[in-house]
């Protein structure tokens, strides 16, 4: 019967059409402006589950979605990460300060980053390591080869799961190799390059020798105390013990924004997507002399804060009736 036929080929063209439009929406890139929302929400689902959604890693290795202008966030600090992780490029007249390393395809861009905003990477005396996950550990070797008068910095736990990380990877389409222990860094230690005074802290839970850095950040003069804590996510947990760890490093930080004397009121963020810093820079652009410093928010920094503990509150509970079963 003839009218089957256009029938037919109109529903094989409809169902053609619908698979198309599936691969794309597949094919859909995250966001192509480094939006902070649908990042976050993604990596809350691989936080909860352990397991890294598709689309959230075919966009982590996506380098033109991934690439950030690299900016200035305050007089001597400046954003030279990618888009999901961060590298925060500390700067004194006499040597540089560099939190973390990034990792494969960008540390050399990284590199260029710093040229591109008129600083050289061989003034670069310290490159701090917040922890020893490969998306901030992962280009240690390549900067070290880049950067020969630079001292590496790690917690002696960081030093060991870097290692242990790394080693995990050999013969993987991931594989990298992590440096040797160079500087190892402890609670309250300042390192000091120029007139930069780096002050670490031991901050374990998202992994057990994760460090985070207090450091000042100035604004036309004005003095600022920033923090980078060295770890934010869940997805590396191995039990209650660690979640009470996280905790315990949430609340102190969190005292750090409270010190009478002294108070942190900037969190400059291993991640951006976590406290929105991709929008909140954008912020500097349109800025009015004299008007706030967009990313100097200590209320912010403090609901960051408190929403991880919420959420952790509630991993402790799984983590506690898992290991009681
Ligand atoms: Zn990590």
């Amino acid at each position: 019967m003839t009218f089957t036929t256009p029938l037919l080929r109109q529903l094989a063209l409809a169902a053609a059409l619908a698979t198309a439009a599936g691969q794309a929406a597949a094919q859909d890139p995250l966001t192509t402006r480094c939006e902070s929302a649908p990042i976050a929400a993604l990596f809350k689902v691989f936080g909860d589950t352990g397991r890294m959604p598709p689309d959230l890693g075919r966009f982590l290795q996506d380098a033109a979605l991934q690439k950030i202008e690299p900016y200035k966030a305050f007089d001597n600090v400046y954003y030279v990460g990618v888009c999901w992780v961060s590298a925060w490029l500390i700067t004194s007249p006499k040597g540089h300060v560099l939190i973390d390393a990034l990792y494969g395809p960008f540390t050399t861009p990284m590199l260029d980053n710093i040229r591109q905003l008129g600083f050289n990477p061989q003034d670069i005396r310290q490159v701090v390591i917040t922890h020893g996950h490969f998306d901030h550990a992962g280009g240690a070797a390549t900067l070290k080869a880049a950067l020969p008068q630079a001292r590496f910095a790690m917690t002696a736990e960081g030093w060991r799961e870097a290692a242990e990380a790394a080693a995990l990877t050999t013969g993987r389409p991931n594989q990298w190799a992590m440096i040797a222990p160079d500087m190892v860094v402890t609670d309250g230690q300042v390192l000091q390059v120029g007139d930069i005074r780096l002050q670490a802290f031991e901050t374990p839970g998202h992994t057990m020798g994760t460090a985070s850095y207090a450091f000042d950040a100035f604004d036309g003069g004005k003095r600022h105390r920033a923090f980078t804590v060295g770890g934010l996510g869940l997805n590396a947990i191995k039990g209650p013990e660690q979640v009470e760890a996280f905790i315990a490093s949430l609340q102190r930080i969190r005292a750090l924004t409270e010190d009478k004397t002294d108070p942190v009121t900037t969190h400059l963020t291993t991640h951006a997507f976590s406290n929105g810093l991709t929008e909140n820079k954008e912020l500097l652009k349109g800025r009015q002399p004299g008007s706030p410093h967009p990313l100097v928010d200590p209320q912010g920094f403090r609901s960051q804060l408190d929403a991880l503990q919420a959420g952790a509150e509630q991993r402790l509970v799984a983590e506690r009736a898992k290991k009681s079963n």
